[in-house]
């Protein structure tokens, strides 16, 4: 009897032990494919059975199946999301309630370079900015302008944004709401409104002086016309001409410079002989009364043939540095003009003086519009501080450079590339 209860429990043992084997098995089959994502077989789990077990594995690849699809769908649509947010012009910046960056796409990164790998940094390592981070606040207090504009400074490097800023809902609408900013790189358009600011400035500080010493001579010859001595009233009217000749000059290379910076300045370029025209140049120059003051060379390069040039513009070019090298080196000074090929591509004219120089400080700055090294002496000679910049322009038009060297009390050399353009003999 004894034997056989024996039996009989060993045998409910080991049928137990089985089935709990095979259960385990199950459940680690099961997490397996709940791990990969991928269905399973019932036929996978031998051993089980009932209609428990086959609900269960229905249910589970169901599940897998529809996980499965979801994340495919998401992936789609991230990977829309970036190719749509990668080829926008604006730079596009979401941030989630406490600063992290969640997305920043291609056209951030061209704004501040220095941004790389952003993603899930805090915005105030990344941008630095305090304007920005309080405008990030209003935008999401609700108390933000539509668009504002602020200046980030990296160490030398400015760069200006227009910035809009929204809160977005988070996908879990318990969590705080997200802020998504659209930034637009005006750096540029910052720049050239300084120019202009500086431009417009420039220009009625240079027109204020001739006409005030205009207004009042005119005024006094007016009120005391009958008590005026000849003499005085002669000198009043030379000093009334000299000013109005420089409002004129003014004007006049105003109008030139507007011309060279249209859109459209056009260039007439025709065959020119280079050797003839600086040689044509050089004797109109040595007839006038300050030429004839000063030495005046120019030995020709027969190296140097026809170039295709505008032969008017060049003419102003030419004029602007002979007339600096005349106005700005004392009598008796020496004035080289001179032309050489360099290389096959181009030729290289410069304008050489002895003349007193121009210190190292103001040499990067003297091709920029109303510089002047002496002010004084610029305006006494009837200067308008545009002749450089009128010649930059012309060169750059003409596809050249232009560069000056000079040593203070050894003279000054005024150079000009002009390319060989091809298709013209240059021998
Ligand atoms: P400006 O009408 O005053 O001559 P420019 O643009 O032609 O204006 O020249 C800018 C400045 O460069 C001048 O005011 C002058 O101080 C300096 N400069 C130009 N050429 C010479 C030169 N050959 N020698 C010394 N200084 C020069």
């Amino acid at each position: 009897m004894l034997i056989v209860i024996t039996l009989f429990l060993a045998t409910a043992l080991s049928v137990t032990l089985v089935k709990l084997f095979n259960h385990r098995q199950a459940v680690r089959s099961l997490h397996q494919a709940l791990v990969k994502k991928q269905p399973f077989l019932r036929e996978e789990l031998p051993g089980l059975s009932g209609h428990n077990w086959d609900e269960l594995c229905s249910l589970s690849n169901d599940l897998i199946v529809e996980v499965s699809h979801l994340q495919q769908l998401r992936n789609g649509q991230l990977a829309q999301l970036e190719a749509t947010l990668g080829s926008l012009q604006e730079a596009v910046l979401i941030v989630d309630s406490n600063n992290y960056i969640l997305l920043a796409n291609k056209a951030l990164k061209s704004i501040f370079p220095r941004a790389i790998n952003i993603l899930g940094q805090r915005l105030e390592l990344v941008l630095h900015s305090v304007s920005f981070l309080n405008y990030v606040e209003s935008v999401r207090r609700g108390t933000a302008q539509p668009q504002h504009e602020i200046e980030f400074i990296d160490g030398p490097i400015s760069t200006w944004v227009e910035v809009t800023g929204t809160s977005i809902e988070t996908i879990n609408s318990q969590k705080a709401p997200w802020t998504l900013f659209v930034l637009h790189n005006i750096t540029q358009q910052k720049k050239l409104e300084a120019v202009r600011r500086d431009f417009v400035a420039n220009v009625s500080h240079e027109l204020r002086t001739p006409l005030s010493v205009i207004k009042g001579y005119v005024e006094t010859l007016v009120d005391g016309a009958e008590d005026i001595p000849a003499s005085d009233r002669a000198r009043f009217l030379k000093t009334i001409q000299r000013h109005t000749e420089r409002l004129n000059s003014l004007l006049e290379d105003l109008l030139v410079l507007s011309r060279l910076e249209s859109i459209n300045p056009g260039l007439s370029r025709e065959p020119t002989d280079l050797n003839a025209f600086l040689e044509s140049i050089m004797d109109d120059y040595r007839g006038r009364p300050a030429g004839k003051e000063h030495i005046l060379d120019f030995t020709p390069d027969t190296a140097i043939g026809c170039l295709q040039v505008d032969p008017l513009k060049l003419t102003q070019v030419l004029e602007n540095l002979l007339d600096n090298a005349l106005k700005y080196t004392p009598k008796g000074s020496k004035i080289e003009l001179s032309a050489h090929p360099k290389g096959s591509t181009e030729v290289i004219v410069c304008v050489r003086d002895n003349g007193p120089g121009i210190p190292e400080a103001d040499l990067p700055h003297v091709f920029e519009r109303f510089y002047r090294v002496d002010k004084g002496r610029s305006r006494e000679k009837g200067g308008t501080g545009l002749g450089l910049s009128i010649v930059k322009h012309i060169i750059n038009l003409h596809a050249g450079r232009v560069w000056v060297e000079s040593k203070q009390g050894q003279g000054t050399s005024f150079f000009f590339s002009l390319p060989l353009v091809t298709g013209v003999s240059t021998a």
